[in-house]
């Protein structure tokens, strides 16, 4: 198949670096994340420059970043929140300070494309319902990610499980180690535990499946499950 380039989106993925890797190493080529909403538009791309984040069309829509918890205007780089948006050019069915509930965050420098549409790093880096106070530690799922598809003996598939044990929260991870890896695997288990810890500072429990077994997604992944919110 002689594709040339992908552009993915509905899933923060492309934006992930090493997703982005494995799939561009699949296909044989470059892929580029996409972001909109249909109730939206589509208010964020990937420029050819491809500086590890998404430019927002501030031509077309005004994109604010509010703190999760007390709804202050974030301006400064880096600090995640939740993306409030307007759109300017629509008509029929206004959108005025919409709360996508996707979190992102400003990037620290401009774009060397050249474009002086803001750019935010990383993507949408969660959704506002998945991001989470774990420990009182804020967890993005997409970290999580980063980590698991980094390790090239790890499949694709994984699940974060977040309960209570008690009082104290819990972060069970399941993974899928590839076959011929299975030798190793105290010694992948040590690396995938040491990157969570610098990634995510948290400590995970980890369980092991058989390759294969974990569920597979057609439409949008449900990889993330926090079970200390059931009865609330
Ligand atoms: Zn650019």
């Amino acid at each position: 198949l002689a594709i040339r380039r992908i552009t993915c989106a509905g899933e923060p993925g492309a934006s992930i670096p090493t997703t982005k890797r494995r799939m561009e190493e699949a296909w044989g080529a470059k892929v580029y994340d996409h972001i909109g909403a249909t109730e939206i538009g589509a208010w964020s791309y990937e420029c050819m420059e491809q500086p590890g984040g998404l430019h927002v069309n501030e031509a077309l829509f005004l994109v604010e970043i509010e703190d999760i918890e007390t709804g202050e205007i974030i301006t400064e780089p880096e600090r995640p929140g939740k993306m409030v948006i307007t759109a300017f050019d629509r008509i029929a069915q206004p959108c005025v300070r919409f709360d996508s509930k996707d979190v992102i965050q400003w990037a620290k420098e401009p774009c060397d494309c050249g474009r002086t549409f803001r750019l935010i790093k990383g993507g949408v880096i969660g959704r506002a319902d998945d991001i989470t106070k774990v420990k009182g530690v804020l967890l993005a799922p997409t970290a999580i990610e980063e980590v698991v598809r980094g390790i090239p003996e790890l499949g694709n598939d994984y699940e974060v499980i977040v309960d209570k044990k008690g009082d104290i929260d819990e972060i069970t991870l399941k993974i899928e180690i590839l076959e011929e890896a299975l030798s190793r695997k105290d010694e992948i288990l040590a690396s995938l535990k040491d990157q969570l810890r610098l990634k995510t500072n948290l400590g995970y429990k980890i369980e092991v499946f058989p390759y294969g077994s974990l569920p597979r997604y057609e439409v949008k992944a449900r990889r993330f499950k926090d079970l200390r919110k059931k009865g609330h």
